[in-house]
């Protein structure tokens, strides 16, 4: 198995990215397989590592590196992965750095047995968990977790008793794929803050962080895994169980705004048309007088599809993104580095040049690339620059698995809309009020996390946010 022994690095200059988690049951022998495309159509969820465990009834096995699925995974290495029950986990980084020993499936033996874990968010009480099991050497929250699950393996419990054991003790943001040698399980967290669906395949069974996994692999989406369940496969079919008390769902609303795929489903609703509509509202309330709408590309694509169609102004394609653009392990030469996001994005004069033009994107976090984006079409002739952002200012920290770091690192922190104005560039800024963001994906009022937009957290925060907690003690 490859091993990368690389010193923890600092943390990215750009905001992280939820993880993506993928499991499949399936009759056949060609789980790892489903779980390589399933991961290949999460793989905005995560740049940073890949990996797939699989069983087939006997063996369970790991195959995880650092890179993206198609760097990690070729068809001699899942030709060696045989079986029908597998997980799958694309990382960034929100606990822990980007080394190695930190790329998930986290894999730990229990005798005969051995268990696998795949994480999507961001635990709260890493700290004490890290003191209760003695375990002040990991770090990573998932691999806690994963310690607390075998613990409870190892007193007699099967793999869906363990987990109705030790899933109360974690708070926060924990969506999961685990399994064993013969049993799959899915779990969303009882404030369901990362999202999870199940689905149906040729006779088995798929979990998937979204439903555009289940797409790419042909399954048929069957519902949403409800915040709080988890649903156990085995050769005898589905079962749910509930091991938390029922808390209101809280489904982060950032996955609506910026994180899931266009293409797929949150609660039952298109996201694609949820940003298109969010671009509309956001077109009614902030209008102002321009020649054209060019998107960000890509997530402020929809957004500015809907501002541009209640605006009545022509949309076009100003920017041009370099499609290849991926995490990749090559850092930047320093004279390239200056130039920052034009190994990104790329302006087109001919559509900038004398005009006045509304950006719109999907949201500011750091600031750092919006600012050289308005500069950047100023300089290709853009008569006036006004920014349009569809969500409101982006003023608190994530705890539930977004690696947004601290609250000083986030523009509008301590800023005025004016002030942000100002620190862009922009002519004029103006953004989505949350209850529009809201209304506009069509689900329950009362059913997002706000935290990063509001302030108002669903559950007790850490003292420290400190992704590199466990590391550094
Ligand atoms: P910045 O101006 O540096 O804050 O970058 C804003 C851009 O980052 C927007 O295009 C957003 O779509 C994008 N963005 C928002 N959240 C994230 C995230 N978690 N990871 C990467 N990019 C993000």
């Amino acid at each position: 198995m490859p091993h990368a022994a690389t010193p923890p690095r600092p943390p990215p200059d750009r905001p992280g990215e939820a993880c993506g988690t993928f499991g499949v049951f399936t009759p056949g022998e060609s789980a790892a397989r489903l779980t390589y495309f399933g991961l290949f159509a999460l793989q905005h969820r995560g740049q940073e590592s890949a990996g797939i465990a699989v069983s087939d009834g006997d063996v369970l096995t790991v195959f995880k590196d650092l890179g993206l699925v198609a760097q990690v995974f070729d068809e001699t290495t899942l030709e060696s992965l045989p079986g029908h029950v597998a997980i799958g986990h694309t990382r960034y980084s929100t606990t822990g750095s980007s080394v190695w020993e930190n790329s998930q499936p986290v894999y730990r033996q229990i005798d005969h047995n051995g268990i696998a874990l795949a994480h999507n968010g961001n635990l709260t009480n890493t700290a004490e968990l890290a003191t209760q099991l003695g375990k002040q050497a990991a770090t990573t929250d998932s691999e806690l977790m994963t310690e607390a699950i075998a613990r409870s393996m190892l007193e007699g419990r099967d793999l869906a008793a363990a987990l109705a054991d030790a899933l109360p003790r974690f708070d926060g943001a924990f969506t999961l794929a685990v399994m064993d040698r013969t049993t799959l399980v899915g779990v969303r967290d009882p404030y369901g803050f990362r999202p999870m669906c199940l689905g149906r395949i040729d006779g088995g069974w798929v979990v998937a962080s979204e439903t555009a996994a289940l797409d790419i692999i042909g399954a048929t989406f069957v519902r949403t895994v409800e915040a709080g369940e988890m649903v156990v496969i085995d050769k005898s079919g589905v079962r749910s169980v509930f091991p938390f008390p029922h808390r209101s769902p809280k489904l982060c609303l950032f996955e609506f705004i910026y994180f899931a795929r266009p293409d797929s489903l949150l609660y039952g609703q298109n996201v694609h048309a949820a940003r298109r509509r969010m671009g509309r509202r956001l077109a009614e309330q902030a209008p102002v007088k321009a020649d054209v709408v060019v998107p960000v590309p890509e997530s402020g694509i929809p957004a500015a599809q809907g501002y541009a169609a209640a605006a009545h102004i022509p949309y076009v394609d100003g920017l041009v993104k370099n499609r290849y653009v991926g995490r990749t392990f090559i850092e930047p030469a320093q004279v390239m580095r200056d130039r920052g996001i034009h190994m990104k994005l790329n302006p087109m004069r001919e559509e900038l040049e004398g005009r006045r033009v509304i950006m719109v994107d999907d949201s500011i976090v750091r600031g750092s690339t919006t600012r050289q984006l308005v500069q950047m079409v100023r300089e290709a002739g853009a008569t006036e620059v006004h920014m349009r952002i569809s969500s409101p200012p982006y003023r608190w920290p994530c705890f539930y698995g977004m690696d947004t770091g601290d609250r000083a690192t986030l523009l509008a922190a301590d800023l005025t809309v004016e002030e942000i104005a100002a620190s862009i560039g922009a002519d004029s800024l103006a953004y989505l009020e949350l209850a529009s963001v809201v209304e506009s994906t069509g689900a329950p009022e009362d059913g997002f996390c706000t935290a990063c937009l509001s302030g108002d957290y669903p559950t007790e925060i850490p003292v420290s946010g400190d992704k590199f907690l466990l590391e550094r003690s």
